[in-house]
């Protein structure tokens, strides 16, 4: 049990772990039991990559919505039927939260009778026994899984099986993904699946096929890394005039679909997560006519994907537009705008622009103008006290990449030059006296200092990448992108080095035990031994405080008998 709590935890994003949290909490706040299911515990187990997460709660999942909604998921479908939502949770997590249903079949080609359900109910109803799997997220039990047609074993033995002997009967869209599985993970259907499935497709099961199933089934091709291969396999199955009459393998380009998919991997690798799926359908329907693409638009469920599809073309053109006009005049400014676009949209036009100026400037965008940052001196700007602990540090790293890329500093001597001015003033001396306790400690930061500057000297690169990371992230703040591009900074934009010279910058402790000295400086006897019998027991500046009122009433007292001779 123990074993998928932390498989749970290390094999999701962190993105994909937020949204697991929020949808725990929605469902707990609503009172209901809430189970990871599907694909995502499949993957979770398989270590392929997680591409949505599939949720089951016991209630009525349509209830989340509103709740969901507030904190920042964007619902792309309601189905009153079956009650499931399909939303993007925020970072761009695809998601899925279902009503825990039972299905019962009365005739070929009707959809089921649904009823509330357990869980457990649920996972029959599945297509294969490698998906008809759920993990809790229930306290108490989290991390438990459930594994009734015992799908662990199959996954370890490669094969999908359906549940039944009837399940691509009730089912015929069940075909299209045993193709879809098959093509992707590479295992084969097992043997009597396979029976089955042979005898559907001579049956012509598929004609029972409901058209919300295709629907959705042509929206799943949009996520899948080989689309192009998948479509193939379908067309050889006979599956693809399912989706859409004219649809084949000819009306892709195959050339743009490869492009796509190629710089796809090269921004992943920079950092980038780009969502593909509108770009794909484009490839994928590149020579069908309008027609069958509108009709195949109305079929997808999701209708956010259905919108972006429609815009990318027009996205693309005006992004283009702007790369050409005075807005992208300089490097700095290229630079700006495309830090501050969504990242598929970047994607799309470095594979669709034709103006050399366009792809120029999105060529040194992911290459050359990266390198620069190297040229950001961070040894130098931690010696000058310029760390991130400062307010300011995310806008000076940023102007001075910007600068750099313009080629406004050209030096090193004229970075250090520009950098001056902007050092904070040094923390003020350590106390004269003091050489115990903290003000002892507080001696010891110059040379702290010194030796985090050294640091900083050998690991020069990731502390510049850091910096632009800063830089683009400011960049991005000031630009007010959409949450889903400012969630996708360059690889440089890893939080964790910024915060790691901080001991470098935490001058603070020198500059706390000020009033502590004073103590120190003139004890009165009795405040001597005192003080040394409770050394070490209370910090210098409640001693401090707490010697003040006494010291009062002795000088009020003093006052008193003064008087009273006089
Ligand atoms: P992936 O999302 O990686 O493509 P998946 O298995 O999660 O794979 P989804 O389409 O997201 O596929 O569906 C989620 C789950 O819903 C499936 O794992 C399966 O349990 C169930 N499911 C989907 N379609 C059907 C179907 N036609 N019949 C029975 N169960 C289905
Ligand atoms: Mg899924």
């Amino acid at each position: 049990m123990a074993d998928y709590i932390y498989t749970l935890e290390t094999r999701l994003s962190p993105d994909q772990q937020k949204a697991v949290t929020l949808v725990v909490d929605a469902a707990r706040a609503a009172g209901m039991n809430v189970y990871l299911t599907g694909g995502a515990v499949r993957d979770i187990i398989t270590g392929f990559p997680i591409r949505d997460l599939d949720f089951t709660v016991q209630g009525n999942a349509l209830k989340l919505q509103k709740d969901l909604e507030r904190s920042g998921a964007v619902i792309g479908d309601a189905d009153d039927e079956t009650r499931t939502l399909l939303l993007t949770l925020p970072g761009s997590v695809r998601a899925e939260i279902a009503m825990a249903r039972s299905e019962q079949y009365e005739k070929t080609g009707k959809p089921p009778q649904i009823t509330p359900a357990t869980i457990i109910e649920d996972l029959r109803r599945r297509d294969f026994t490698v998906n008809a799997m759920a993990l809790s997220l229930n306290e108490g039990s989290r991390g438990l899984l459930m594994d009734p047609f015992n799908g662990a074993a199959d996954i370890e033995a490669k094969l999908i099986r359906v549940l039944h002997n009837y399940a691509f009967l009730e089912d015929p869209s069940r075909m299209i993904r045993a193709t879809r599985f098959s093509t992707r993970f590479h295992w084969p259907l097992e043997e009597r699946t396979q029976a089955r499935y042979d005898s559907g497709k001579e049956n012509g099961y598929i004609e029972y096929i409901r058209s919300g199933s295709i629907g959705y089934e042509i929206e799943q091709l949009a996520y899948e890394d080989d689309a192009l291969g998948v479509l193939k396999a379908y067309e050889k199955e006979g599956w693809l005039k399912v989706l859409n009459g004219h649809w084949t393998t000819a009306k892709v380009d195959v050339a743009g679909l490869g492009a796509l998919m190629k710089t796809r991997q090269q921004m992943i690798e920079m950092g980038y997560a780009p969502d593909v799926a509108a770009a794909v359908l484009y490839f994928l329907t590149a020579r069908l006519g309008d027609k069958d693409i509108s009709d195949l638009r109305r079929a997808i469920p999701r209708k956010d994907l259905v919108e972006a599809w429609k815009d990318v073309e027009d996205n693309a053109h005006t992004l283009a537009k702007r790369l050409m006009s005075k807005e992208a005049a300089t490097p700095s400014r290229t630079w700006q705008l495309l830090s501050a676009a969504r990242p598929e949209m970047v994607l799309f036009l470095a594979v669709t622009a034709r103006q050399q100026t366009v792809t120029h400037k999105i060529k040194n965008f992911f290459t050359k103008w990266r390198q620069v940052q190297q040229k950001i001196p961070l040894p130098e700007m931690t010696e000058l006290r310029i760390t991130p602990q400062m307010p300011e540090y995310a806008k000076i790293a940023n102007d001075v990449f910007l600068l750099l890329l313009d080629g406004k500093l050209r030096s090193r001597t004229e970075t250090l030059k520009y950098l001056k001015p902007l050092a904070p003033p040094p923390p003020p001396p350590p106390p004269a006296v003091g050489k115990r306790g903290r003000a002892a400690k507080a001696g010891a930061g110059p040379p702290a200092q010194a030796a985090a500057a050294g640091k900083g000297k050998g690991k020069g690169t990731d502390q510049a990448a850091t910096a632009v990371a800063v830089a683009a992230a400011a960049a991005k703040s000031r630009a007010a992108v959409t949450p889903s591009a400012a969630a996708k900074p360059v690889p440089a934009a890893k939080p964790e080095p910024v915060a790691k010279p901080a001991p470098v910058a935490k001058p603070a402790p020198v500059a706390k035990p000020a009033p502590a000295p004073k103590a120190a400086v003139k004890p009165s006897k009795p405040e001597k031994a005192r003080s040394k019998k409770t050394a070490g027991k209370k910090p210098a500046h409640k001693k401090e405080a707490k010697k003040r009122p006494a010291a009062k009433k002795a000088t009020k007292a003093a006052k008193k008998k003064k008087k009273g001779k006089k």
